[in-house]
C-alpha cells in the first residue's frame, strides 16, 4: 500500500511574496500572527513582507529562538489567542516556519504541548481546528514550507516531531528573492539540509515513486547549485534552482528521513552549544551513508549517476569533498560536542521518528558507532 501526499498550493518565482496578502485573504485571514526571529525582524526582507502584509492586520512574534522550543510556542500561541488571530504566517527559515507551526497548533488545542509529538501518540489528536498556515521561507534548506511536521524542543530538553496532514501549510511562497542577502554560512549548513532531505528521503524504503522522483531531481539539483550560491550569492539561477530543490526535499518528507536527521535532532535540543541543524546533517551525512551502503547499493549508484560523482568515487567521498568546498565543519567535535553528551544522543536517536525509515535498521550499538564516527 502507497499513501501518496501533495497538499500545499505553491507559488514560486522572484516576487512571489507579493501575493501574500491577496492569498491570505482569500484563505479567510484578516488578523494573522506573523512569525518571525530577531535576526531577521531588523533587516528588509521582513520589513518587505511586512509591507506587502500593509492591507491585513498583522500580529508580529519575533522571539524564535535558533532551535524553536515550548516556552517560545507557547508564548505566541498566547499572543493568537489574546489578539484573536486567524491565522499564522511565518517567515523565516525552518526555525520560524516550525514555531509558526506550532502556534497554529497550541493557538487552537489544548494544552500541554507533549501529548501532540508523534512519538507519543499525537498524530491524530491534532485536528482540522488547527489554524491555518502560510509559510515564506527566507532560506533555501528547511523544506518545512511544504512538510507536515514541525521540529519543537519540550521543556525536558527532548526535541521531537509534530507530524499531522493538518501542520502542511496551506499556502508555500517561495520567493528566491528574499534568499538573495542570506550570508555564505547559513547558504551552505541550509543547503546541506536540502541536499540531506532529498538524499535520504530517496534511500528511504517507503514506497512513492513519483516522491523517488523528486528527490532524485532535487539532489542533482542541490549538489550542482549549491557551490554556485555559496560562491556568489547574487548569483539569481543558483539561488532559484536551490529554492527548488529545497522545495523538493520537503515533498517528499512523506517518505520519511534517515539516521541522519535521527542524529541532528537531539543533537539540535542541547542548549549549549547551540547547534545549527543544516550544519548538523553535513557533519553527519557521510558516516551514515557508508553505514547504509550495504542495504541500499542500487539506490545510491542511482544518486552518483544523477548527481555525477566521479567515476572512482562515492557518495560518502563527493559529500565530504563538498562540505569542505563550502567551509562546513569536518567532525561534531569541531562543532563542540563532547563524548559525555553521546549516550543522551544515543537513547534520542533510537527514539526518533526518522529511525523508522533509514534504509539499514540501527540498533544501540549502531548509533554509537555513528556517532563515534561523525566525532573524528
Ligand atoms: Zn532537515
Amino acid at each position: 500500500m502507497a499513501t501518496i501526499n501533495y497538499l500545499t498550493t505553491i507559488e514560486f518565482d522572484f516576487g512571489a511574496v507579493a501575493k501574500a496578502a491577496e492569498l491570505a485573504r482569500a484563505g479567510g485571514m484578516q488578523r494573522p500572527l506573523v512569525v518571525t526571529d530577531p535576526g531577521l525582524a531588523r533587516g528588509p526582507v521582513f520589513a518587505r513582507v511586512l509591507d506587502v502584509l500593509g492591507p491585513l492586520e498583522p500580529v508580529v512574534y519575533d522571539r524564535t529562538p535558533q532551535n524553536p522550543d515550548e516556552d517560545a510556542v507557547m508564548a505566541a500561541a498566547a499572543i493568537f489567542r489574546q489578539s484573536r488571530c486567524d491565522g499564522v504566517i511565518a517567515v523565516g527559515g525552518g526555525s520560524p516556519i516550525d514555531l509558526g507551526k506550532g502556534a497554529a497548533l497550541m493557538g487552537t488545542h489544548d494544552g500541554p504541548l507533549e501529548q501532540y509529538a508523534a512519538i507519543l501518540g499525537g498524530i491524530p489528536r491534532i485536528t482540522a481546528k488547527m489554524a491555518p498556515v502560510i509559510a515564506i521561507p527566507t532560506t533555501a534548506g528547511t523544506g518545512s514550507e511544504v512538510g507536515r511536521g514541525a521540529l519543537l524542543t519540550l521543556r525536558d530538553g527532548r526535541k521531537l516531531g509534530f507530524i499531522s496532514p493538518h501542520v502542511i501549510p496551506r499556502i508555500a511562497l517561495c520567493d528566491p528573492d528574499l534568499t538573495l542577502g542570506l550570508p555564505r554560512g547559513l547558504t551552505a549548513a541550509t543547503g546541506m539540509d536540502a541536499l540531506t532531505h532529498c538524499i535520504e528521503t530517496f534511500l528511504s524504503p517507503r514506497v512513492n515513486p513519483p516522491a523517488d522522483a523528486i528527490a532524485l531531481d532535487g539532489a542533482t539539483r542541490a549538489a550542482r547549485w549549491l557551490p554556485r550560491a555559496f560562491a556568489d550569492g547574487s548569483d539569481r539561477d543558483a539561488r532559484w534552482n536551490m529554492m527548488m530543490a529545497s522545495l523538493q526535499g520537503g515533498l517528499t518528507f512523506q517518505k520519511g528521513l534517515g539516521a541522519v536527521h535521527s542524529m541532528s535532532h537531539p543533537l539540535g535540543g542541547i542548549k549549549e552549544p547551540v547547534l545549527h541543524h543544516g550544519t548538523l546533517n553535513a557533519v553527519i551525512l557521510p558516516a551514515v551513508l557508508r553505514f547504509n551502503r550495504s542495504h541500499a547499493a542500487g539506490k545510491m549508484e542511482a544518486l552518483e549517476r544523477a548527481i555525477g560523482v566521479p567515476a572512482g568515487g562515492d557518495l560518502a567521498q563527493f559529500i565530504e569533498s563538498l562540505n569542505a568546498t563550502l567551509g562546513l565543519p569536518r567532525s561534531l567535535r569541531e562543532l563542540g560536542v563532547t563524548e559525555a553528551m553521546i549516550p543522551r544522543m544515543v537513547e534520542g536517536a533510537l527514539k526518533d521518528h526518522s529511525t523508522a525509515t533509514n534504509p539499514r535498521p540501527l540498533s544501540r550499538a549502531d548509533f554509537e558507532a555513528l556517532f563515534r564516527d561523525a566525532m573524528q
